[in-house]
């Protein structure tokens, strides 16, 4: 169980599915699944938050979770190239715009849609 999201952004229109956040569905309740993106190839989704590193599907490069401190650290490399975003004040997800993973803006924002179980 945990909270539904959505994620969207105001700059380009992405929008994610529905975001089953929380302890995962095998009720073993040793995961729980949180949004991330990767660093590299910016690909999108929920990942088990409790068992890192957690590896991007498509590039295996390790994901980011968003709302994590270290967020931009990790996000952004290069650190000419940082840009200011939620995490850096905040660990929630619905504070403050997100790295979008269509179009890498800092424009991106949680929707918190209820709870699940
Ligand atoms: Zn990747
Ligand atoms: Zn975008």
């Amino acid at each position: 169980m945990g909270t539904k999201y959505i994620a969207w952004c105001k700059a380009c229109g992405f929008r994610s599915e529905e975001l089953y956040a929380g302890f995962g569905f095998q009720g073993a309740g040793d995961h729980y699944m949180w949004p991330s993106i990767c660093p590299k190839c910016h690909s999108f989704g929920l990942k088990d938050q409790r068992h890192p590193p957690q590896r991007c599907r498509r590039c295996k490069a390790e994901v980011v979770f968003y709302g994590s401190e270290d967020f931009s650290k990790r996000y952004f490399p290069d650190i000419t190239k940082v840009e200011p975003v939620g995490e850096d004040t905040s660990s929630n997800i619905l504070d403050g715009r997100h790295v979008c993973p269509e179009c890498g803006k800092v424009a991106l924002v949680f929707e918190a849609r209820g709870d699940w179980t």
